[in-house]
């Protein structure tokens, strides 16, 4: 079951953010809105990572996350001179 604060990724600009939301997400990057399922397929189309109770531990793994998702850009940029 999904709880209250979801940590997800924004489809468009792939920034990994918390939020509220049950039916769409405001995106903080873009200020773009996605619905979270296809209404009519069903599909998700914001990926969640996980949901939480507590804002403060959705806030703990969006940093986490975002620490990754920049660690493994700098792995898997070429290398540079
Ligand atoms: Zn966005």
């Amino acid at each position: 079951m999904i709880k209250r604060y979801k940590v997800v990724m924004c489809p468009k600009c792939k920034s990994i953010q918390t939020t509220e939301k049950k039916e769409a997400l405001k995106c903080m990057g873009c200020r773009k809105q996605t619905q979270f399922k296809n209404a009519k397929t069903g599909f998700e189309m914001v990926k969640i990572y996980d949901s939480f109770d507590l804002p403060k531990h959705a806030t703990l793994l969006c940093q986490k996350l975002r620490k990754d998702k920049s660690k493994s850009q700098y792995l898997n940029s070429p290398m540079q001179k």
